[in-house]
């Protein structure tokens, strides 16, 4: 692998030890690391030019609305949006799919359906359930294979005249499962349903095009691309943005406020009430800038083939079992070890440096349905390396003489 894709000195955590032993990050679907890039954005910004933004008669907040609408237009441009009047900031993805599910209330009806499939996080789940609380609406999971693909036939046959929304991942949390969402999407647009897509795990590593998909709405977070935590966004074609009801009343989305009624602003303000992440929007947007200069396809290329080397190396090791078997594949490997717990397992790894997740990562449905309680998961990023692969296989062989 040539060096000059080897990214991992843009990240200062990655330089640190844990354990006495060089940390080897393998938790990217929970969060990713920041490059230094994104760390020294959001300092200038707190050293030089901290102010509330919009409406006010000086320099600093000038500078601050300026640097925020510039950060929206970054992801615009990352996710190949039309017009950054469809970015919404949001706390992220969670919230960006809780808007989308409050503002549509008034639109379902008793006997609509909303379908979402078996491998959801909790958060394209929920929200969804509370929506059809409020409304009456139904809603309906298309399931899951063995394999852990979305069970397409299953999917057709649940998507009818009555379903109002889709929502899916693009890319599984849980096992890295790929979803086919653009022909989903166009399935749900040719029974006139809406489409929602969770992209929290997918910016990271693909280039989204949200208008090649023809997704309704897209939402991810600025964290799992390596900007900071706390900001996310929600597109939305602007078409509907424009028809949806505000999702929280208070200063910023309003144009005109009496004691009985309000006008509502423009978008995307109209979607944001109060004062937002502005620190946040300075380095999701340096986060953007960062992303965009990198070689991404050989850099994709490289993790591809890492993932490829670890699915391959874990399997060789008796009393390994991989959870899942897509055959589009991102990033991401569930797995159990003979013997033990998964959290045992995760504590052993950790004793070594190397950090993975072990639960159910909010995919409570997906564990239930492949007869699993949770498992341990390792997720690569941009910076990995084959180092780290040698480092988890030695981890893993390692945890094993403990059990
Ligand atoms: N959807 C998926 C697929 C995720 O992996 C996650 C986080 O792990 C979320 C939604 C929620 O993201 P956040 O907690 O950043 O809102």
């Amino acid at each position: 692998m040539a060096n000059h894709l080897d990214i991992s000195g843009d990240f200062p955590l990655l330089a640190r030890t844990v354990n006495d032993a060089p940390l080897t990050y393998l938790d990217n679907a929970a969060t990713t690391q920041k490059p230094h890039a994104v760390i020294d954005a959001i300092r200038h910004y707190y050293e030089h030019y901290n102010a509330n933004v919009h409406r006010a008669a000086h320099r600093l907040a000038d500078e601050a609305t300026a640097a925020m609408e510039a950060a929206r237009t970054k992801v615009k441009d990352l996710l190949g949006a039309a017009d950054s009047r469809e970015i919404i900031f949001t706390r992220g993805t969670t919230e960006s799919i809780n808007l989308v599910a409050a503002s549509l209330t008034e639109r379902l009806k008793p006997g609509d359906e909303v379908l979402i499939t078996e491998m959801e996080h909790h958060s394209n789940i929920v929200p969804w359930q509370m929506l059809c609380q409020r409304s009456g609406a139904r809603l309906v999971a298309a399931r899951v294979t063995v394999h852990g693909e979305i069970d397409l036939d299953d999917f057709h046959a649940k998507l009818s005249q009555r379903t109002k929304l889709v929502a899916l991942a693009h890319v599984s949390n849980a096992l890295g499962t790929l979803n086919p969402v653009e022909a989903l999407i166009q399935a749900a647009h040719d029974r006139g349903a809406l489409a929602l897509i969770d992209g929290a795990q997918a910016v990271q590593h693909l280039d989204v095009d949200v208008r090649r998909l023809d997704c309704d709405f897209y939402a991810f977070s600025a964290h799992k691309t390596f900007g900071p935590t706390g900001i996310g966004a929600l597109y939305g074609k602007a078409a509907l943005l424009e028809e949806m009801p505000p999702y929280q009343g208070g200063g910023e989305m309003i144009e005109h406020v009496t004691i009985d009624t309000t006008t509502y602003n423009q978008l995307p303000y109209k979607f944001e009430a109060g004062t937002p992440n502005i620190a946040g929007a300075v380095g999701f947007g340096t986060a953007m800038d960062y992303l965009r200069q990198l070689p991404r396809p050989e850099l994709r290329r490289r993790e591809q083939a890492l993932l490829h080397l670890a699915l391959s190396r874990l399997k060789q090791i008796p009393g390994v079992r991989i959870i899942g078997d897509p055959q589009e594949r991102s990033s991401i490997i569930s797995f159990l070890i003979d013997g033990g717990h998964a959290h045992d397992f995760g504590t052993l790894l950790d004793q070594q440096g190397v950090a993975v997740r072990t639960g159910h990562h909010c995919a409570m449905p997906l564990m239930e349905r492949l007869g699993v309680s949770g498992t341990i998961r390792a997720s690569f990023a941009l910076y990995n390396s084959e180092a780290d692969v040698g480092r988890l296989i030695a981890g893993v062989e390692k945890a094993m003489e403990f059990v």
